[in-house]
């Protein structure tokens, strides 16, 4: 296929190919955007069943990014790197270092953080090759942006309820969670510390142990969530997870979660309008983790750090009423503002940002 017309090809500025025969590394760097700025997006690491599928998640991470940082607030681009291969079995540190040159390569056009997969401490490592990087488990870096970002999504499934249910506060109610990794697990720790009842689930049995045994949550490891009764859904696991094939049978008011491009195609938030079903846009709510990093990098103080996260859930609100008002879905209103920032940002920035 002839990589412009790849369905989710989308003017990006670059898409790096990227393949060290000595450690084995085969990755792909895709800058979406760097009208804003450097692309700032996470790293991930998946055992990818194919080079399609890692460069269509490259191509759909990287412009969510581009979307994510306008909305946000961030004076930075859109991009997102994927590395091919299982974390457990084929992350090494050669592979690491290797990803960190590369990045190195693009001499700042893109800036590399954790995602699924990888861990600050890997960013440490990259940071061995390279100062693009953020998020380092060192004394001097950020950490793990993970409790950010769940807070960025905790607020807005909060907001969500009064919005959509008329509550203050998610006291009572069921939310699933789907997915407990870094960012579910402490979204799951939240909302249970709410009074929520939360079931969580995970494809990996060890995961489920620890999250009822440290939060006395129930646990799944299968895929039934998807069509048991609840207040929210909260996608914290991979993408493309609202579909033609799931949307129909979700049992929920309301869909707000971490996981990027929880929507399959384009058309899915639809889909969710018709039947009744509130979706916050996953770029707009979970954006804590890239504002924390952000703004880490920028020497920001916590409370600012706190406040910019703590905007997101009105930014959510804004978006909510709008939607109301036209009865449109909320995510192509979330889609209108973004482009209308992007849009204003090309007429007001006649230099770009590294000239
Ligand atoms: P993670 O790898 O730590 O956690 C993901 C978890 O989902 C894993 O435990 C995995 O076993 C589980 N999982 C995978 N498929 C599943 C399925 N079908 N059903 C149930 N569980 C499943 O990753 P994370 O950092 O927690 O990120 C989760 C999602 O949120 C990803 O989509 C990521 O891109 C997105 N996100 C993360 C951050 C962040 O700060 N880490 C920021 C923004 C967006």
């Amino acid at each position: 296929m002839d990589s412009f017309s790849h369905p989710e090809f989308a003017s990006h500025e670059r898409v790096l190919f990227i393949a060290d025969e000595q450690t084995r590394l085969r990755a792909i760097i895709a800058i979406h955007s760097t009208q804003r700025g450097p692309a700032i997006g996470g790293c991930r690491m998946w055992p990818y069943q194919s080079q399609e599928a890692a460069l269509s998640d490259a191509l759909r991470l990287s412009r969510g990014m581009t979307y994510k940082n306008a909305l946000a607030g961030i004076d930075s681009g859109g991009g997102k790197s994927v590395i091919i291969g299982n974390p457990v079995i084929d992350k090494t540190q050669a592979l690491l270092k290797a990803m960190g040159k590369a990045i190195n390569d693009l001499g700042g056009l893109y800036i590399a953080a954790e995602d699924s997969g990888t861990s600050p401490h890997d960013m440490s490592i990259m940071a061995e090759s390279t100062p693009f990087v953020a998020g380092l488990d060192h004394a001097n870096g950020s950490g793990d942006p993970s409790p950010s970002t769940a807070h960025g999504v905790y607020l807005s499934i909060c907001e969500a309820v009064h919005f959509r249910l008329g509550k203050a506060g998610v006291g009572g109610l069921r939310v699933h969670v789907q997915g407990l990794g870094k960012v579910g697990f402490a979204l799951a720790e939240m909302l249970a510390a709410s009074g929520a009842i939360v079931v969580g689930s995970d494809i990996k049995p060890e995961n489920c142990r620890i999250a009822e045994r440290e939060l006395s949550i129930e646990t799944t490891s299968n895929d039934s969530l998807f069509n048991q009764a609840c207040d929210v859904f909260a996608p914290c696991a991979m993408g493309g997870v609202l579909n033609q094939q799931s949307i129909p049978n979700l049992r929920t008011s309301i869909v707000a979660g971490a996981a990027n491009n929880q929507l399959l195609t384009q058309h899915d938030h639809v889909l969710l309008h018709e039947a009744g079903i509130l979706y916050c846009p996953d770029y707009l709510i979970n954006a804590g983790g890239v504002i924390e990093v952000y703004r880490r990098r920028h020497g920001d103080s916590d409370d600012a750090i706190a406040k910019s996260i703590g905007e997101i859930a009105p930014r959510l609100r804004s978006i909510l009423e709008e939607a109301n008002q036209r009865a449109a879905p909320p995510e192509k209103i979330a889609r209108e503002r973004a482009d209308t920032i992007l849009r204003s940002d090309r007429q007001n920035r006649s230099e770009p940002w590294a000239a």
